[in-house]
C-alpha cells in the first residue's frame, strides 16, 4: 500500500486525471468521485479533471453528475478509482486507457488491480479516506465537497449504525459539519422514497420468508413486482435494510430480477461474515454487506441455504 504523499505526488505530475467508481453506484462512490475531483479542481486549476462511470446516476445526481470524456482524452492521463474493489466492477472499462492507475477504497483488497493504491478496509466508507486525504494534504474544503464526503459516509454507515462506523469516522463528520452542511437535509435526500418504492418495501416484507431458525430470511422481487409498481431496478435498492430491521433476523437476502432474468443478490449480515459467500457468486464486498449475481432460481436456493450454513455455524460458535 502507498502513502498519501505518494499519491498526491502522482497527482502533481499528471495535467489531465480521469476518476472512475463502481457500477451501480451507491451515495460512497458518486461521494468520493466527486469530492476528489471538486477539491483537485480547485487546488490545480490548470488541470484537466473529469469524472466518469454510467451518466444515469438514478436519484445521486443531487451529489454530482459525470462529465463527458473523449477516448483522447485518457492519453497520458491518471486513472483514480474510487470504491472499487474488482476491475469487473469499474463503471466505464476506459479506465484501462490512463497512463497510470491509482485505487484509493476501502473494501478488502481482493484485487489489487493498480500501480499504486490507497485500501484500508477498516475505514467506514471511501468518503472517509477521501476526507483524510484532503486534510492530509491541504486540499480545499468547500461546503459542496464536503456534502458529497457526508452524503458517502451516511450512506455506507448506514447512518452511523453499522460496525465499521469508529471515533474516527466521527472527527471526520465533525470536519465536514464545520463547513456549515445542511445534515437533515443530506439525510432526507438520501432516505426518503417515492410512494411507489414505500409500497415495494411492504411488498418485499409480504415476500420475505424465513429459515427454520428465524435466523435467516430471503425476499425475491420479480421484474413483473417492479413492473406493476413501476420501480426500476436501482430504486428498488431501498428495500434492502428493511429485512435487519426485524428483531432475531441475523442475515438476510434481498434478490432482484434484473431485465435480462438474471437477479442482483443483496446479502446483509449482523454478525457473520458474508462476503466469501458472495465472492463464491460473481460477486464481493464487505463483511457484512455484499453484493452478487445468481443466474436462475437453482442459484439463489444454493446462495440460501450457504448463507443458512453459515448463520448457523456463527450462531453455535457464539454461544
Ligand atoms: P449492495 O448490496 O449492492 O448495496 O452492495 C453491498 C456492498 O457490496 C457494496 O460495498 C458494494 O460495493 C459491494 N458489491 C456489490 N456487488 C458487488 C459485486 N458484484 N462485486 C463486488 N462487490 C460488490
Amino acid at each position: 500500500m502507498n502513502t498519501f504523499d505518494e499519491i498526491f505526488s502522482k497527482i502533481k505530475q499528471y495535467p489531465t486525471i480521469i476518476l472512475h467508481r463502481h457500477t451501480n453506484p451507491d451515495p460512497d462512490a458518486i461521494g468520493s468521485q466527486a469530492a476528489l475531483a471538486k477539491s483537485l479542481r480547485l487546488q490545480f486549476p490548470d488541470k484537466k479533471i473529469l469524472c466518469t462511470g454510467e451518466n444515469d446516476v438514478g436519484d445521486l445526481d443531487w451529489i454530482n453528475t459525470m462529465d463527458e470524456v473523449k477516448d483522447e482524452d485518457y492519453q497520458g492521463a491518471l486513472v483514480i478509482t474510487t470504491d472499487t474493489a474488482n476491475t469487473p466492477r469499474i463503471s466505464d472499462q476506459r479506465y484501462r486507457l490512463g497512463d497510470y492507475l491509482i485505487k484509493i477504497d476501502h473494501h478488502p483488497d481482493v484485487d489489487p488491480y493498480a500501480d499504486m493504491s490507497y485500501v484500508d478496509s477498516k475505514a467506514a466508507a471511501a468518503c472517509e479516506i477521501i476526507a483524510d486525504f484532503i486534510e492530509a494534504e491541504g486540499l480545499p474544503l468547500t461546503q459542496e465537497i464536503a456534502l458529497a464526503l457526508y452524503a458517502g459516509i451516511v450512506g455506507d454507515t448506514g447512518r452511523f449504525m453499522y460496525d465499521a462506523t469508529s471515533a474516527h469516522t466521527f472527527e471526520v463528520v465533525s470536519r465536514l459539519m464545520e463547513t456549515g452542511i445542511d445534515i437533515s437535509q443530506i439525510a432526507r435526500n438520501e432516505s426518503e422514497v417515492t410512494f411507489q418504492q414505500a409500497k415495494l418495501q411492504s411488498l418485499a416484507l409480504e415476500k420475505m420468508q424465513l429459515d427454520e431458525s428465524g435466523l435467516v430470511a430471503i425476499a425475491v422481487i420479480s421484474q413483473a413486482d417492479l413492473k406493476a409498481l413501476g420501480v426500476t431496478q436501482p430504486q428498488a435498492s431501498v428495500t434492502v435494510s428493511t429485512p435487519g430491521r426485524i428483531k432475531g433476523i441475523l442475515t438476510w437476502l434481498v434478490i432482484v430480477e434484473k431485465e435480462d432474468g438474471t437477479y442482483r443478490v443483496h446479502y446483509r449480515s449482523k454478525g457473520p461474515h458474508i462476503n466469501k459467500l458472495a465472492e463464491a457468486h460473481d460477486g464481493g464486498g464487505h463483511e457484512l454487506a455484499s453484493g452478487a449475481t445468481a443466474h436462475d432460481q437453482v442459484e439463489i436456493d444454493q446462495i440460501f441455504q450457504e448463507l443458512v450454513e453459515v448463520t448457523k455455524k456463527y450462531k453455535e460458535d457464539h454461544e
